[in-house]
């Protein structure tokens, strides 16, 4: 008899039993439990647990884990709890979520390689005025990070016509995509294109990436799209850039604190759109899917799925 797997989350009862009822349908072989009615002396049983944003105190309980599936694709804060622990994470990798990344990554770029900011700030103003047509193939869209959600998005784009640059820790080679890695490789990346998309994991490396100097490489007329974390920004410097027209806009949808404090000044900032962290929300469906898919796998020969490398923190 295999071990219970239990659920550890912050969610609220609505979406615990909603995933709950969506594991046990996939897993109809395995005891999936909720994590907080499981007993203390059963907890030191699991040997594998499911979890979104467990509570750090919650999962240290768990004395036998060897190791979670996280139902996210982000998995930062999870690391940080469990740092040298030996705990194994296992992140969602998931085709839909890519595609809806993908999906919220076309429209955003298509807002403002059709100068949508712009207009709306005209509009605002009662300005009539045309900008000049820009084709996509003129335009230059750089992506950082050409992972799951990188690579899908940047080949998207460049199905829709733009011209693409991608810029990523080891070389890639991807047809129809500039693929860059490197420092040289980033600042080719900054001071070429003029939509900036930022879909890289945070790790130690990548915490405030985008800082003042590198703020200042693109052209004026240059805009990013920060999809993935909040702090591979630094968002005072963003703000500086912004209001110092080294940039002309920036569509965020992840920030340093979340949710984004009242007090912030992004919330008014004119050249900001502010998104609730929605750009490509997890799937319960599909997640469940994948989770199942990779228990019933390791429950058949032991083998783990791909885990994160702790060393790279993604
Ligand atoms: P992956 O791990 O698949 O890809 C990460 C990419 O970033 C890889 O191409 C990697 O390079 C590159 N990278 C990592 N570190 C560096 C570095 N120091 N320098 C240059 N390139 C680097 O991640 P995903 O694509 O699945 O996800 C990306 C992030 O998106 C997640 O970590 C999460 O934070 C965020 N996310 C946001 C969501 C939202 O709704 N806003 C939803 C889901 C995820 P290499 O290819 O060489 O390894």
């Amino acid at each position: 008899m295999n071990s219970p797997i239990p659920l550890i989350t912050n969610f609220n009862t609505r979406e615990q039993t909603r995933y709950l009822s969506l594991l046990r349908q996939s897993l109809p072989n395995e005891k999936i439990v909720d994590g907080a009615t499981l007993s203390d002396s059963e907890k030191p049983k699991c040997e594998l647990a499911i979890v979104a944003n467990p509570d750090k105190n919650a999962l240290a309980s768990y004395t036998s884990l060897k190791w979670v599936h996280s139902l996210w694709a982000g998995i930062e804060g999870l690391l940080r709890d469990t740092a040298n622990s030996g705990l194994k994470i296992v992140r969602l990798i998931d085709p839909t979520l890519a595609e809806v990344m993908s999906e919220s990554v076309l429209t955003w770029t298509l807002f403002l390689h059709r100068n949508m900011h712009i207009y709306a700030k005209q509009q605002s103003d009662r300005n009539w005025q045309s900008i000049a047509h820009c084709l996509a193939k003129n335009r230059t869209v750089g992506v950082l990070g050409l992972g799951e959600l990188g690579k899908s998005s940047a080949l998207r784009l460049a199905d829709n016509g733009f011209k693409v640059l991608g810029w990523s820790r080891t070389q890639q080679s991807i047809a129809n995509i500039g693929c860059l890695s490197g420092e040289s490789g980033l600042n080719t990346l900054l001071k070429q294109s003029h939509i900036i998309i930022c879909l890289l994991p945070l790790t130690k490396e990548t915490f405030h990436l985008l800082n003042a100097d590198r703020l200042s490489m693109p052209a004026q007329s240059s805009t990013l799209i920060n999809f993935s974390r909040g702090a591979v920004v630094d968002t005072q410097a963003l703000i500086s850039a912004l209001n110092k027209d080294k940039l002309a806009y920036a569509v965020l949808d992840v920030f340093e604190q979340e949710p984004l404090p009242p007090s912030s000044e992004l919330w008014m900032h004119p050249k900001v759109t502010v998104l609730p962290h929605i750009s490509a929300p997890t799937l319960p469906e599909s997640a469940c899917e994948i989770v199942a898919k990779n228990i019933r796998a390791y429950r058949q020969d032991g083998t783990l799925p791909s885990y994160v490398d702790i060393t790279k923190g993604y």
